[in-house]
């Protein structure tokens, strides 16, 4: 069994015809349902759907209370290379982009993890382009083996990996694993992903699962929101998530709604996603994901992030820098960034921000053992 299944049940179905025949009184009924099914999640992100966005908002702030209380939860991502065989054509780091590639040593590393816990972080994203000519297991697993001694918890976002190789980065010292399918339409995903092993829709679809099977604790997926209509990609998003929560229940499944960004690259064909479209997908996938972490990057306004901490958001980056090396002085420059981001507030600030809405920001939520 693979998630490939459920995306073949939904490649021919009429999306458009189903959201035409959704009424206000299907969408009244799934928002207020204990357990929303896959028609419930239609129902809510539906065009129609927009009209409740308040009565969606009022359950989702509930629900987060409840499983969560007032807090969320601080991360941040160190990106320790640039280097990526891929041609994605809404990517900074796309292989032919003529940008300056670097690859962090161990000794860097290290100096970039003593930089980032002086701010108090204990979460880590670990960030690198996907080539594993550049950096194979090995480099990853060593330097795993630097930043454990500096967080408890530190996520991959790397390569799609085999499962030998998640569990050598699991033994290491790794403990969560973020994979983007970036567009669940295989048309789109085909046209968008130019060269490079990426073009293997199949083999990345897989890779959250393959984590779960390896022993990942934590797993987040997610659509890069713009590619496709937003609508059909955070439903399919939401069906990844729910298709590895009920095979693997010891995983905890994360999601994020993140939006495309100005890059370097000519790729403009972006289907727009509006804030308030945005708000509908964060309040869709808390109402039907209730216990599920749901995670807003530095992509979104500092002003907007704060918006979307009553609606369900409960984990957020904060000190980012999408270049290589960008944390400490000795490394500055080496890579150029992925992304333009647009919160640039300070860690410190962002931490007032949430006290301010009356929330508590937390640093760690897990010790490894
Ligand atoms: S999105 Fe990832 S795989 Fe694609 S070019 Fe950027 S870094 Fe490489």
């Amino acid at each position: 069994m693979s998630f490939l299944k459920v995306i073949e049940k939904y490649e021919k179905f009429n999306f458009e015809d189903y959201f035409n025949r959704v009424t206000d009184e299907d969408i009244k009924r799934s928002i207020y349902k204990n357990k929303l099914n896959e028609e419930d999640f239609l129902n809510i992100i539906s065009p129609k759907g927009e009209k409740y966005l308040e009565e969606m908002a009022q359950k989702a702030h509930e629900i987060s209370n409840r499983y969560f209380g007032k807090t969320v939860l601080l991360y941040t991502p160190l990106y320790i290379a640039n280097m990526c065989v891929n041609r994605c054509a809404y990517c900074s780091y796309n292989h032919d982009n003529n940008i300056l590639r670097a690859k962090l040593t161990m000794e860097e590393i290290e100096k970039e993890a003593k930089a980032i816990a002086k701010e108090g972080f204990k979460h880590i994203i670990l960030l690198t382009g996907e080539s594993s000519k550049d950096t194979p297991i090995e480099y990853l697993v060593d330097a795993i083996k630097v930043l454990k001694d500096y967080f408890p918890s530190i996520t991959l976002e790397v390569q799609p990996l085999s499962e030998e190789d998640y569990k050598k980065a699991i033994e290491a010292g790794a403990d969560g694993l973020t994979v983007y399918q970036e567009v669940y339409d295989r048309e789109i995903y085909k046209k968008v992903h130019l060269g490079g092993p990426k073009r293997n829709y199949n083999f990345r679809l897989d890779a959250p699962e393959r984590g779960a099977k390896a022993g990942m604790r934590n797993i987040s997926v997610s659509a890069l929101l713009g590619l496709n209509d937003f609508r059909r990609e955070v439903f399919l998003t939401a069906l990844h998530g729910k298709y590895i929560k009920d095979n693997y229940p010891g995983v905890d499944v994360a999601f994020s709604a993140p939006r495309i960004r100005p890059h370097a690259g000519t790729f403009h064909d972006i289907y727009p996603v509006s804030d308030k479209n945005l708000v509908q997908c964060i309040l869709a996938l808390r109402l039907f994901h209730n216990n599920s972490v749901i995670n807003i990057s530095t992509r979104e306004s500092a002003s907007f992030r704060e918006k979307l901490i009553p609606l369900g958001v409960n984990k957020m980056s904060a000190g980012v820098l999408t270049e290589v090396g960008g944390h400490c002085k000795d490394t500055k420059g080496k890579g150029e960034s992925q992304f333009l981001i647009s919160d640039q507030s300070s860690t410190e600030d962002v931490k007032k921000m949430i006290k301010r809405l009356g929330y508590q920001p937390i640093l760690k939520d897990w010790e490894r053992i």
